[in-house]
């Protein structure tokens, strides 16, 4: 396959868009174009490649290939999820005023802070309740930012419905696909405007890189977002290109294990006495259920759960899991396990969206699945004895 199979399957894209094999020497896969400039024949005479914050062959590649599995016109690689974040955040204008999810990743929250002392303005909604972005709404929103499944509370927002509203006030909708990756999710097909990703979890799948990740469909805002990111220059090295690259060739056979195992792992807590709740929204009884089972193609590898005991509990068994690893991050083949109120959302603690010091945070990886529920039964049994 040597040219873009625009109209192929998710999984053929993902191994083959934006990565005809090299002209030069037919390599397969995208070299690592470890580079900073590029010669010109004459001046303003070159290839397409000036100096690799601009533009690089291995960023190319990966910019080309998440935006055909995101159903995007445009895309943008960044240094990070956060860099990806920011560089949205830079197209508002003091004034502005943006709606967030109460239930957003905590560096989402860190970063509206930031923002804040730059002159936008935020209001936290709970966007899994129909009704809330109504009352949120100022006559200066310009942007509603939607998270959906929610890190850690796996809430479920409905992306058409928040995307509908926004347009009929002239505000733009934004989707962080982190947790559900456009293997599940597409939002843009949805009606958003933007999705943003970390693409240091599932999309790089393997906990060995950082990155970050914006498709669009209008292509004044691609210019625009083009525009900071050579501004700004939080970009992604040509290596970690390569690696998210690599990993999203792989992206549609780890989800749909992931999705397997978060639902027999999911299916075990719910039963088990020491457990108080199980937030997935694979499950019957989630409040966000028939939503995600409407927009998502399945209900993805996160799962998180409080335990009756409170906080205490849930510090211990962090530490007594084998296979799970006690970890912050997520989305990558091996299982790990955290306290969310302590270590990744400790930056919101004390605030109102500070998270219940009894939840436990599962990333459920692709190992056998008997293996991780026997390590989460042990932990449970040694916690609750
Ligand atoms: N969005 C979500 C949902 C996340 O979970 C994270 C990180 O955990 C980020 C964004 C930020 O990404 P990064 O750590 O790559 O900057």
């Amino acid at each position: 396959m040597t040219t873009e199979p625009d109209g192929a399957a998710f999984e053929t894209r993902a191994i083959h868009a934006g990565q005809e094999p090299d002209t030069l020497t037919g390599a397969v896969v995208p070299p690592i174009y470890q580079v900073s400039t590029y010669a010109q024949d004459a001046v303003g005479s070159h290839r397409g490649y000036e100096y690799s914050r601009t533009a690089n062959p291995t960023r190319t590649a990966l910019e080309r290939c998440l935006a055909s599995l995101e159903s995007a016109d445009h895309g943008l690689a960044f240094a990070s999820g956060m860099a990806a974040e920011d560089a949205l955040l830079r197209l508002l204008r003091p004034g502005d005023h943006v709606v967030l999810p109460s239930d957003a990743y905590g560096g989402t929250h860190r970063l509206a802070r930031m923002y804040e002392a730059a002159g936008l303005v935020f209001t936290v909604a709970d966007l899994a309740e129909p009704g809330a972005l109504d009352r949120a709404w100022r006559d200066q929103t310009r942007l509603v930012w939607v998270e959906t499944p929610t890190n850690p509370m796996l809430a479920v927002a409905d992306i058409a419905a928040v995307a509908a509203v926004a347009h009929q006030r002239s505000a733009w909708c934004v989707v962080d696909n982190t947790f559900a990756t456009p293997f599940l999710q597409r939002p843009l097909e949805l009606g958003a405007d933007a999705v943003v990703h970390s693409t240091t979890k599932y999309l790089g799948g393997h906990s060995d890189v950082l990155g970050g990740f914006v498709a669009v469909a209008d292509p004044e805002r691609a210019e625009a977002l083009a525009f900071v990111q050579n501004a700004a220059g939080a970009v992604p090295g040509p290596l970690d290109c390569f690696l998210v690259l690599r990993g999203v060739k792989t992206l549609a056979v780890r989800m749909e294990r992931h999705c397997h195992n978060a639902r027999v792992v999911a299916a075990m807590l719910a039963d088990h006495p020491a457990v108080e709740r199980v937030l997935y929204p694979g499950l019957p009884g989630h409040p966000g259920h028939e939503v995600a089972a409407r927009q998502m193609r399945d209900f993805g590898g996160m799962v998180s759960f409080t335990l009756a005991a409170g906080e205490t509990a849930a510090v211990e068994l962090v530490a007594h899991t084998r296979v799970f690893t006690l970890a912050e991050s997520l989305g990558g083949v091996e299982s790990l396990v955290e306290h969310p109120a302590r270590m990744t959302h400790a930056s919101v603690a004390g605030t109102p969206q500070a998270v219940d010091p009894s939840l436990v945070r599962l990333s459920v990886g692709i190992e056998a699945v008997d293996d991780l529920v026997a390590d989460l039964r042990q932990a449970l049994d040694s916690v609750s004895a």
